[in-house]
């Protein structure tokens, strides 16, 4: 068996769906870009047959991302299958993911299908799928609530109609690392044809356990893991990229196996992915948090001032955190900021670096150093994009009794200037609630907090907001030197979210 685990990632796909982490065209591509830098072995790029738009995705990234396997999703149907295709045209190499729900409780209330009817459905998918290219795999959604025999009974059929791949997945995160395994094993030593195909999981993580089932199925046997980026996805995510390739690295002597990504490039793809999608990452999660390698007790502090490895096991700049401090300044010019970024592990065009490069200056006009962060929150920060824009902002505050108001002034999509004032609690509720009269949208506040990402009392604030909008949860970031400023931006960029989704719906 080879000793090299396929990645998969669906950040782009199942990510994608999950609430708040919808992205736009120019997003998915520029994701996919940093995933295909990041060295994942395929990238799904989407469920072409869901809409125009997913349809447009999956194309463009099929065209322009070269490196990994660009796959489309497509249920058993015909429609969805010839759409995969075609949007895979332009791939350089490409795969057709279809699946079909084998277990009795999807069969009964969902497909309304018997056992037959649904193996048949199945290796009608496999076959047409062929038709478009060689690498086809097929998922027995919510596998691990199927029956054992009739599991190997859908698997060896796909195979014999010419799967390449089958994949397993948990689709509603309810199996435990052993039961993972045992199923594992037992489409091993049970299904005949088993060794034409690679075997393949998908867990989600709603009981906590996506990265430990993953790897229990790797231990069995299979030999690609799908996962996303900071684990984002349906309800409590699917299995987390980082994790899952920094527990077969750091306990290569456990697993004895190997993935080809290019682990320096984790922390700057999670973190244009919280950029992207508004949505940042706790703290405290597994090597992407920015607690995951801060000691804070005193007796780690001393066990690694004498040796690292007393409480440290695996090295920070192995996910790529440089740690080079204060660097630049004012005076820095536009070369050593390409090398800082670069250094940093982020690739930016001759167009982005106009603007960041403009940002930086500005930056440094009220900020004497110039951290890592603060870079970094250039080059990621400003997701945001229009198509509502801030011209100008005052806001009045105080103590005790006296009332705090803002008043701005925006641009509208139609170009066109819109004043409004307002008061409220304080200077960021006063802004917010202008906002919403400028714009004519009322959202519900669930959230705001702000953060500094960098030091010194000149630090660097960021600010997410958490909104509800129509009954969807939109996230949104912004970062300023000024609190109440980088609320705003990040409050802005919730509308403009809500603005592009409303354009696209209509
Ligand atoms: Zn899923």
């Amino acid at each position: 068996m080879s000793d090299k685990i396929i990645i998969f990632d669906t950040t782009l796909r199942d990510g994608e769906q999950s609430p708040g982490c919808a992205m736009s065209l120019a997003q998915k591509k520029r994701m996919a870009k940093a995933l295909a830098a990041l060295g994942v072995d395929v990238i799904e790029a989407g469920f072409a047959a869901a809409s125009p738009d997913d349809f447009k995705a999956v194309a463009s990234i099929a065209q322009e991302v070269k490196g990994p396997t660009i796959c489309a999703l497509a249920r058993c149907h015909d429609n969805d299958i010839r759409e995969a295709g075609r949007a895979l045209e332009g791939a350089e190499k490409k795969r057709i993911h279809v699946f079909i729900a084998t277990s009795p409780l999807h069969r009964e209330h969902k497909l309304k299908m018997s056992k037959a009817q649904v193996i048949e459905r199945a290796v009608a998918g496999v076959r047409l799928a062929r038709t478009f290219c060689d690498d086809v795999e097929f998922s027995c959604e919510d596998a691990t609530r199927t029956e054992p025999d009739f599991l190997a009974q859908v698997v060896e059929a796909a195979i014999e109609a010419g799967a390449t791949t089958i994949n397993i997945p948990d689709t509603v995160g309810y199996t435990t690392p052993t039961e993972m395994f045992d199923c594992i094993r037992r489409l091993k030593t049970q299904v005949p044809n088993i060794d034409q195909a690679i075997l393949s999981t998908h867990c989600h993580n709603d009981l906590g356990l996506a990265v430990a089932n993953s790897l229990a199925a790797v231990e069995a046997g299979a030999r690609q893991v799908e996962c996303t980026l900071n684990g984002i996805g349906e309800r409590a995510g699917n299995c987390a990229l980082e994790e899952v390739v920094m527990a077969i690295k750091t306990r290569a002597n456990h697993f004895g196996i190997n993935t080809a990504i290019r682990t320096e490039q984790l922390l700057p793809s999670s973190r244009l992915l919280s950029a992207i999608t508004g949505s940042v990452v706790p703290r405290n999660k597994a090597i992407i948090g920015d607690n995951a390698f801060a000691h804070a007790s005193g007796i780690h502090q001393h066990g690694m001032l004498s040796h690292p490895e007393t409480y440290e096991i695996m090295k920070p700049q192995s996910i790529g955190r440089v740690d080079t401090s204060l660097v630049l300044g004012k005076h820095s010019g536009r070369h050593a900021l390409v090398d800082k970024i670069t250094e940093l592990g982020f690739d930016a065009t001759a167009e982005d670096m106009d603007r960041i490069f403009a940002d930086f200056k500005a930056l440094a006009d009220r900020k004497k150093h110039i951290s890592d962060a603060d870079i970094e929150a250039l080059v990621v920060g400003q997701a945001s994009t229009g198509p509502w824009q801030l011209a100008q902002m005052q806001v009045t505050s105080g103590t005790g009794d006296s009332i705090a108001s803002a008043a701005v002034v925006l641009l509208g999509p139609d170009g066109s200037e819109y004043r409004e004032a307002a008061t409220g609690d304080g200077p960021v509720d006063a802004a917010f609630r202008a906002i919403e009269r400028a714009t004519g949208m009322e959202v519900h506040l669930e959230g705001l907090s702000v953060n500094s990402i960098s030091e010194g009392i000149d630090a660097q604030g960021e600010a997410q907001v958490r909104v509800r909008f129509a009954g969807q949860a939109i996230h949104g970031r912004g970062i300023s030197t000024d609190i109440v400023a980088a609320s705003v931006s990040a409050f802005m960029d919730v509308i403009n979210r809500i603005s592009r989704q409303m354009a696209k719906a209509s």
